[in-house]
């Protein structure tokens, strides 16, 4: 019949044809009288969340439906992707709730990296962004750094109430739930031991101890990651696994440097000056004249500027430049869902590019 069917666990309507998204569901599992999506297989048979997608209009309506109940939302977001992660209008749709700020992928941070210092940065880059949060943490997901501090500030705010997690998609949200599942073992209790009552359209609902819950929310897609202008492969060098090691230059004016294809550092003007860069190792800088800067690239990108690789550069956002004169010593530009490079004097002038849509910040140094 075509009549619509929908999943026992979240009540999402089942749909058969794409495994990414909302509601997938083998054809096979039609033929039960119960019908669960993948999701909700996964989570009941493996204690894992799998992450789908959302249209953007689906999402406002989840966050929507978040701000008329009550309870604690996590946002998660990427420390290497703060400005590109973020949701934007979320202070409108959590209403009253207080926000939990959890910064993912700590494990990357060189050691020299304050953590302290990153923390307050995201609690100015919040408030400027509109929001203010009851606390801000900092948590590897992969490997398991913070989770017991960030499971007992969820318990301590959430006062009792259910618990949201919100976050766009490649933050590690899914890597994060999956770990408190793993980490907090009464959390891992309940979902074995329980019945999975799940009602709530799109949410996953992983029930806590005391009769609340907390539910994992599809993540978004914000357009402006740079996550979504290379592909799989591409991306896979923008989501280090170890720690950055910090690349340092020593350069004269009208010096460029190349961040594979997808980023481009020129110094304009200060004198000789040493540069940290905070990107991922496995990009490559090439540093070369600015004078010769275009046409290296217009000839290179995709074989010795790459990422993009050469059959992903048709799709590739053209390099808009971002200018930045630097009044105080010690700061960083960030380039969203990269990293960031530290210049360590005042007086210097920099223009930075990055692909169209994609965020380049100046910001105090966090060393
Ligand atoms: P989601 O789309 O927000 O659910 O994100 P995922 O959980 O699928 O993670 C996105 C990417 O980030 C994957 O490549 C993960 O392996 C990686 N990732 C997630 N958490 C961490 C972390 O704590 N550290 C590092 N280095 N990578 C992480």
């Amino acid at each position: 019949s075509d009549k619509q069917v929908s999943c026992i666990g979240c009540g999402v309507f089942i749909q058969t044809e794409e495994p990414q998204k909302l509601g997938y569901a083998p054809e096979s599992a039609l033929l039960k009288e119960e019908v669960i999506c993948q999701r909700c297989f996964r989570l009941k048979n493996y204690n894992e969340i799998q992450d789908v997608s959302l249209t953007d209009d689906d999402f406002l309506k989840i966050l929507h439906g978040i701000g008329q109940s009550k309870g604690l939302i996590v946002k998660i977001v990427d420390i290497f992707d703060f400005n590109g992660s973020w949701l934007q209008g979320i202070q409108r749709f959590v209403g009253s709730n207080p926000v939990l700020l959890i910064g993912n992928k700590s494990d990357i941070l060189p050691k020299s990296v304050k953590q302290q210092k990153l923390i307050n940065w995201m609690k100015r880059e919040a408030k400027e962004l509109g929001l203010k949060p009851i606390d801000v943490c900092l948590v590897s997901s992969q490997r398991g750094h913070g989770i017991k501090e960030a499971a007992e500030l969820i318990d301590e705010y959430r006062n009792g109430q259910d618990v949201y997690v919100v976050g766009c998609t490649n933050v590690g949200k899914s890597t994060f739930i999956n770990r408190m599942i793993k980490e907090v073992a009464n959390v891992q209790e309940l979902i074995t031991t329980s019945h999975y009552p799940g009602t709530t359209l799109d949410l996953i609902e992983i029930p806590l101890e005391d009769g609340t819950a907390l539910y994992d929310t599809p993540g978004i897609i914000n357009h402006h990651q740079m996550a979504h202008f290379v592909d799989k492969l591409d991306l896979k060098l923008l989501s280090p696994k170890k720690e950055l090691k910090p690349k340092v230059f020593q350069l004269n004016e009208s010096q460029t440097l190349y961040f594979g294809g997808i980023a481009r550092f020129d110094y304009v003007s200060g004198g000789r000056e040493s540069f940290v860069c905070y990107i991922p190792n496995e990009i490559t800088i090439h540093r070369t004249k600015l004078e010769n800067a275009d046409a290296l690239y217009e000839k290179h990108v995709g074989d010795l500027l790459t990422p993009p690789r050469k059959d992903a550069i048709d799709s590739f956002p053209k390099l808009i430049p971002h200018t930045f004169t630097i009044n105080e010593g010690k700061t960083d530009i960030v380039f969203s869902g990269l990293g960031w490079v530290t210049v360590n004097n005042p007086g210097v002038k920099i223009v930075a590019y990055a692909p169209k849509g994609v965020n380049v910040t100046m910001r105090k140094s966090l060393i």
